[in-house]
């Protein structure tokens, strides 16, 4: 008998709440009330709770979360255009999107390679006059190293702003990623680990202006109906998706654990000579958004896993600085970042997934010859 193992089997994660999720669906069809309501209001009390932060706000996505908030800096006075983002290269291209649409300069820092985060020792060469924020973006569900990140930021009077889309949940010593930076960007697009049935996502920051511009910003610009301060955007996080979210959030914990049973079973169990394992350096720290493992014969490997019946993907095949979108980044050298994007290669991993399936993961990467 042949075992699929399936890449993220988002039908079986959102099957166990069936009952709960058609509640509040009909909850939410019931009232009559379908945008900023109690459902919004209530899941932003609760996600600012378990972050740890004094607000969340809602929006449409995770690219609106990043975007809006750069854009309010703006609006404050506490940026201004041409200002420098310092932002890892490896990064995926919302991260890079959110600074360009708003004026502002990606300027590309290569990740060590060891944790796929901004390596922070390389932050101080890129330096300039113009530098004035660093956007840290904890890729795979890793928490990039805060502490060293908010220390450089602080001697350089530079904000911070953590991209959270794939880390929700994931801690330092205790303290909640979305909680570390001046403000955080959140994605609940259905695939991440706290995912919505469409899009949404977040900002969690305890700066009161902040917040309050925010509110502003994804509502046309306007705190009062017809009054337009700013010029803001459509980006509304729906009720029927906050309702969701308010009941997927109550099983997140529970989620994350299984991610890391699976983690820690691959990590002991995988042996292979030609497959290199991700490393973790605090357990906390990781939430496991993404397995991925780094081979000199990636696209091989890849062969062989999809032949075993392993669905595996590659984040990301192309970097920002390659993209066509990015004529201006693409003559720089960014080597760690571009011989990642050859060798890196996601295992699937999703809390649904049998013990069986576990296996059969394990055992088709060992079988690869190289
Ligand atoms: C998913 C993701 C985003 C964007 O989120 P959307 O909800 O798809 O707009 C931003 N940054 C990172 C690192 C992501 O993984």
């Amino acid at each position: 008998m042949s075992i699929e193992v399936p890449f993220l089997n988002l039908q079986a994660i959102n099957a166990q709440y069936q009952v709960e999720l058609e509640e509040a669906a009909q909850r939410v069809i019931q009232s009559g009330w379908y945008l900023c309501g109690r459902e919004l209001e209530s899941f932003e009390h609760n996600f600012a709770k378990y972050c740890q932060t004094k607000h969340c706000i809602g929006v449409a996505n995770g690219l609106d979360a990043l975007t809006l908030t750069l854009q309010a800096w703006l609006e404050m006075g506490k940026l201004n255009a041409g200002d420098e983002v310092l932002v890892p290269a490896n990064t995926y291209i919302a991260s890079i999107l959110a600074i360009s649409k708003n004026g502002l300069v990606p300027v590309l820092v290569e990740p060590n390679p060891n944790t796929f985060n901004i390596d922070v020792q390389k932050m101080q060469a890129h330096l300039t006059d113009k530098t004035k924020a660093i956007m840290a973006v904890h890729l795979y569900g890793q928490l990039s190293e805060m502490e060293a990140i908010c220390a450089f930021a602080n001697s350089h009077q530079l904000l911070v702003i953590e991209d959270a889309a794939q880390s929700h949940g994931a801690t330092i010593n205790g303290k909640k990623a979305g909680s570390f930076g001046d403000a955080s960007g959140f994605s609940f697009y259905p695939g991440k680990n706290l995912g919505a049935l469409g899009d949404a996502g977040a900002i969690t920051t305890d700066d009161d202006e902040l917040a309050s511009t925010l509110v502003a910003l994804r509502n046309y610009g306007s705190h009062k109906k017809y009054e337009n301060v700013y010029q803001g955007v459509n980006s509304r996080l729906d009720e029927i998706q906050a309702a969701f979210l308010n009941v997927k959030l109550t099983h997140l914990e529970q989620e994350i654990a299984k991610r890391r049973e699976i983690a820690q079973r691959y990590l002991e169990m995988i042996d292979n000579a030609h497959v290199e394992l991700p490393k973790v350096e605090m357990a906390e720290a990781h939430v496991w958004h993404l397995f991925v493992v780094k081979s000199n014969n990636r696209d091989a490997l890849q062969t062989h896993l999809m032949e075993q019946g392993v669905q595996c993907l590659i984040h990301y095949p192309i970097p920002p600085h390659k993209q066509q979108a990015y004529p201006e980044l693409s003559e720089l050298s960014l080597p760690i970042s571009e011989q990642l994007h050859e060798t890196v290669l996601s295992l699937p991993i999703d809390p649904t997934m049998t013990d069986e399936q576990v296996k059969h993961v394990v055992k088709a990467v060992n079988s690869f010859s190289g």
